[in-house]
């Protein structure tokens, strides 16, 4: 089998809500998605996603991923997309780093990969548990009355877990923790994220006044560095995602233990193949995980959903449906949906679920 053409869309995906990150620090109203169709002499045809969330979270840019793709396409026709190794390394060579321009290509091999073998994504990757994942809902309020209203809007959609943005505002941070702890439910799975808002000093006086409460916090500031110089005045147990890219980062966490929890993000770093050894990484350290895309429509989630899947059920906390936050849907209503805050694996062969073409428009490049 050989990768005979790459079609790649760009579509607009409107947030439902205006999005502020860590208590006001960043706005965000629309998404810049990637759609890539990579096609085979086989007949088959695979998708991918590239969603960064907006250009000023994290250091990825949707007009990058199309100029990356761009420039890797000719290193990637003619490959098998089955031996996803393969295409993994001669995108490595055609542009070192760059990850998240490589995700949505690897994401389509791999639908390509479970089609031809009959088989769900998970399933090809060693084996996909059937337990429904939870879905964490994304608490971007800024007031303690604000952050009750949107967990409650959550809750009536079923969630049962919930990250909580906060960050920047020491006292707010403090009153928000205390706020939500006291509403949270026995059920419930809650993390605060501070999405790198903190310096050593604001971290320290909110873990600190919230210790009893026994929470978690994800990337509580900028760097690894920081992270680690923080690391053993506070008894809160933390998750990193910003600064987990490659796996060396994964590998450097777990040897000084600077985090117990990794969130994953398939697109920040770089998509399934590299993303499943960073979970193995976790396991054999005793890690837990998040799983999520950094944003994106149903296929992206479903792409996180998989590798979720092959996390065993008491290590992976819960994944993320950044769809239930869109105004667009380009797979109207297929592929794993909201089910009580919970996202179930598909049983069809592959991704297992694939965008309206008629709904992406021209595709802006076509390689072949
Ligand atoms: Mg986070």
């Amino acid at each position: 089998m050989k990768i005979t053409r790459i079609s790649v869309y760009q579509v607009d995906l409107p947030l439902e809500h205006p999005y502020w990150l860590s208590g006001g620090r960043l706005k965000f109203e629309c998404l810049d998605a990637t759609l890539v169709k990579i096609e085979t002499d086989a007949g088959i045809a695979g998708w991918g996603e590239g969603t960064p969330w907006g250009h000023t979270y994290v250091p990825a840019h949707g007009p990058g991923i199309r100029a990356g793709i761009e420039t890797m396409a000719s290193f990637i026709l003619g490959l098998d997309p089955r031996k996803v190794l393969e295409v993994e390394r001669a995108m490595d060579l055609a542009l070192p780093g760059h990850l998240y321009a490589k995700s949505p290509i690897d994401m389509a091999c791999w639908d390509i990969a479970g089609q031809a073998a009959g088989l769900p994504i998970a399933d090809l990757m060693g084996g996909g548990s059937r337990t429904p994942r939870p879905i964490a809902s994304s608490v971007g309020a800024k007031t303690v009355e604000e952050t009750r209203a949107v967990i409650d809007r959550y809750r009536q959609r079923g969630y049962i877990a919930h990250s909580v943005k906060i960050g920047g505002d020491v006292e707010r941070d403090i009153a928000r923790i205390q706020d939500v702890e006291s509403i949270r439910k026995p059920s419930e799975i809650v993390l605060y994220d501070v999405n790198r808002g903190w310096t050593r000093q604001q971290a320290l006086r909110v873990m600190s006044a919230t210790e009893d409460l026994n929470v978690m916090f994800e990337q509580p500031c900028e760097t690894l560095y920081d992270i680690a110089a923080i690391s053993h005045k506070h008894a809160s147990p933390v998750s990193v995602d910003e600064s987990l890219v490659t796996l060396q980062d994964a590998a450097r966490i777990a040897r000084d233990g600077l985090a117990e929890v990794f969130g994953i993000k398939l697109n920040r770093v770089g998509g399934l193949t590299k993303a499943a050894r960073m979970r193995d990484v976790a396991l054999a350290h005793g890690i837990d995980m998040f799983v999520m895309a950094t944003g994106g429509s149903v296929l992206a989630d479903t792409e996180a959903l998989h590798l979720a899947a092959t996390i065993p059920d008491n290590n992976c906390h819960a994944v993320w449906a950044c769809q239930d936050m869109l105004t667009v849907d380009i797979a109207s209503g297929r592929g794993p949906r909201n089910i009580d805050g919970h996202l179930h694996l598909p049983e069809t062969p592959g991704l297992g679920v694939h965008p309206d073409e008629e709904a992406l428009g021209d595709p802006v490049a076509v390689y072949r």
